[in-house]
C-alpha cells in the first residue's frame, strides 16, 4: 500500500474557518489511523486577499486545536516550500509539459470576448463553457495575436484528456465519502490552467502541489467536486498517479442556511476568544459528519483517532448546533482540574485586582462559581461581587431588601455575627442556626437567605452563600449588609 500522505490547503483570506479545522481534523485523523503523514500547505496565491495575519491565525488555530503538522511552512519537510506563492517557479515546466503532450493549448482571447461568448450563452439560455476557439490556431496566426501585443493563456484540453484516458465522456470517481460521482466532462470547459500573467490557478497548482508531495488522500469539502474532475484530468495527462479523493458534506447553520458570521462565531480563533475550550471545540467538530460506534459522544481527539472511518462519514450535510456545542463546552469547563480551570480563566478577569484574593481564596472562588459556566467568558460576571468593596444592586435584590423581613434579618445577622468566627466551616454552621431561628418565626430559609444574598451580591442567585462570606471577610460583608440597612445598629 502507498504510504497514506493527506493535507490540508487553506487559502488564507480570512480566520481559520470551524469549516477547515473540521477538514483538517478529518484529515489529521485520517492519518493517524494509517500511520500517514499530514500535510499543511498554505495557498496564498491569491495576493489581495492575503494576509500575514490570516497565515498566522490559521497555525495559532490549528495548534491551539492540537492538530499539529508533520510537513508544513514553519517545520519543512522533504516537499517544500509548502507556501504556494514560493512555488511559483515550479509551475511552468508542468505547463509546458501539458502544452508538449497536447493536452493544453495557448489562448488568446481577451477579457472583452470572453464576455461576450458568455453573454451569448446567457441569451441562448445554454449554460456557459469556453467555445474553444483557440483550440487550434496555427502557429502564424499565433504569431500575429502576439505581434498584436497580446500574451496567452494557457487552456486545458479537458475532451483531448478524456478522451486520452476514458472510453467515453464521462468521468467516474469513487468518493471515499460519497461513492461513484460522475460527469460527463463535455459540459467542464476548458478551463485556464496559467493566466496570462504567468500565474497558476487553482486547480493547476493543486495538482502538482499534490503530486510533487506525494498526497495519497485528499479529503476536502464537497464545494470541491466539480474541480475534482479537472483536477483528475490534469494528474492523468501529467502520467501522476491519482490520489483517491473524499468529499465532506456541508455544514450548515442551524436555519439550513450556509454558516456564516450572522449566525454566530464562525472561526476559531472567535470561538476561543469566546471563551470556549478547544478540546469541546474539536470534539464537537468531530460530530460533524462522523459518529462514535459506542453512541458516547464526549471523546478525546486520540480516542477519536481509535475509531475513526473514513468511509463511516456521513455524506449528508450537518447542522451546527450551537446549543450542542455550548452543552459539550459546559461539559468541558466542568471536567478541568482546578489549578487548570483557574489559568484559563484569567483572561475573562482583568477587569478585577486578583491580587485582592489569596492563591486559596481565589481557588474556593472559582470552585464555587464554575459550575453553571456555558462560557469561560462567563466567569466575569459570575464574579463581579467578589471584588470592590460595594456592590450594584439589581432590580429584584432592590425589591428584597425593601422588606420589613429582609431588614429585620439583616439587623439580626449583623448583631449576632458579631462575635462569629469567620470561617467558611465555623459559617455554614452559624449560618444553618441562623436560618433556623428563622424558621422558627415562620420565615421560609429561602427568604432569609435571599436577604444576605441580596445585601452582600446584590443579587438573588449566585455561588454558595457561605462561601461568599468567607471569601469576602467580616469586614467588607459587613459594611455591604449595613450599607443596606435602614436603620443602623
Ligand atoms: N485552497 C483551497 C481552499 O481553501 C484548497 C482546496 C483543496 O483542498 O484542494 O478551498
Amino acid at each position: 500500500m502507498t504510504d497514506v500522505r493527506v493535507r490540508i490547503a487553506p487559502s488564507p483570506s480570512g480566520n481559520l474557518h470551524v469549516g477547515t479545522a473540521r477538514t483538517a481534523l478529518f484529515n489529521y485523523l485520517f492519518a493517524k489511523k494509517n500511520n500517514g503523514k499530514f500535510v499543511l500547505r498554505i495557498e496564498d496565491t491569491d495576493a489581495e486577499r492575503t494576509s500575514k495575519e490570516y497565515i498566522d491565525n490559521i497555525f495559532d488555530s490549528l495548534k491551539a486545536l492540537g492538530l499539529n503538522w508533520d510537513e508544513g511552512p514553519d517545520v519543512g519537510g522533504p516537499y517544500g516550500p509548502y507556501t504556494q506563492s514560493q512555488r511559483f517557479d515550479i509551475y511552468p515546466k508542468y505547463v509546458q509539459e501539458l502544452l508538449d503532450k497536447g493536452f493544453a493549448y495557448e489562448c488568446f482571447c481577451t477579457p472583452e470576448e470572453l464576455e461576450q461568448e458568455k453573454e451569448e450563452a446567457r441569451l441562448n439560455k445554454k449554460p456557459y463553457v469556453y467555445t474553444r476557439k483557440c483550440e487550434n490556431l496555427t502557429e502564424e496566426e499565433k504569431a500575429k495575436l502576439r505581434a498584436e501585443g497580446r500574451k496567452p493563456a494557457i487552456r486545458f484540453n479537458i475532451a483531448k484528456a478524456q478522451r486520452a484516458f476514458h472510453d467515453s465522456s464521462v468521468l467516474h470517481f469513487d468518493d471515499l465519502v460519497k461513492g461513484d460521482l460522475h460527469v460527463d466532462t463535455d459540459l467542464l470547459g476548458d478551463f485556464v490552467i496559467m493566466k496570462s500573467n504567468g500565474a497558476p490557478t487553482y486547480n493547476f497548482a493543486v495538482v502538482i502541489d499534490d503530486m510533487l508531495m506525494k498526497i495519497s488522500h485528499v479529503i476536502r469539502g464537497e464545494d470541491h467536486i466539480s474541480n475534482t474532475f479537472k483536477q483528475i484530468l490534469i494528474f492523468e495527462a501529467l502520467g501522476a498517479e491519482v490520489p483517491r479523493f473524499g468529499h465532506l458534506g456541508m455544514i450548515l447553520a442551524p436555519d439550513r442556511s450556509k454558516l456564516s458570521k450572522r449566525h454566530g462565531a464562525t472561526a476559531v480563533s472567535e470561538f476561543v476568544e469566546k471563551g470556549y475550550l478547544t478540546d469541546a471545540l474539536i470534539n464537537f467538530v468531530a460530530l460533524l459528519g462522523w459518529s462514535p460506534s459506542d453512541g458516547q459522544e464526549i471523546k478525546t481527539v486520540d480516542e477519536i483517532a481509535q475509531d475513526f472511518r473514513i468511509n463511516e462519514i456521513s455524506s449528508s450535510n450537518s447542522i451546527f448546533e450551537y446549543d450542542k456545542l455550548n452543552w459539550m463546552n459546559s461539559h468541558y469547563i466542568k471536567m478541568l482540574p482546578i489549578e487548570e480551570l483557574k489559568e484559563r480563566l484569567k483572561p475573562y478577569l482583568t477587569q478585577y485586582d486578583l491580587n485582592s484574593l489569596s492563591d486559596a481564596q481565589y481557588t474556593r472562588m472559582v470552585e464555587v462559581t464554575r459550575e453553571p459556566l456555558t462560557l469561560l467568558s462567563d466567569i466575569t460576571d459570575a464574579v463581579a461581587y467578589f471584588f470592590g468593596e460595594g456592590v450594584e444592586l439589581d432590580e429584584k435584590a432592590k425589591e428584597t431588601l425593601e422588606t420589613e423581613t429582609s431588614q429585620d434579618v439583616l439587623k439580626t445577622f449583623v448583631e449576632q455575627s458579631a462575635d462569629w468566627e469567620w470561617t467558611e466551616e465555623n459559617l455554614h454552621e452559624k449560618l444553618e442556626a441562623f436560618r433556623g431561628f428563622y424558621k422558627e418565626k415562620g420565615i421560609k430559609p429561602k427568604v432569609t437567605m435571599w436577604a444576605i444574598r441580596a445585601a452582600v451580591t446584590g443579587r438573588l442567585c449566585g455561588a454558595d452563600m457561605t462561601a461568599i462570606l468567607a471569601i469576602l471577610g467580616r469586614d467588607k460583608s459587613l459594611n455591604r449588609i449595613k450599607a443596606v440597612m435602614k436603620q443602623t445598629v
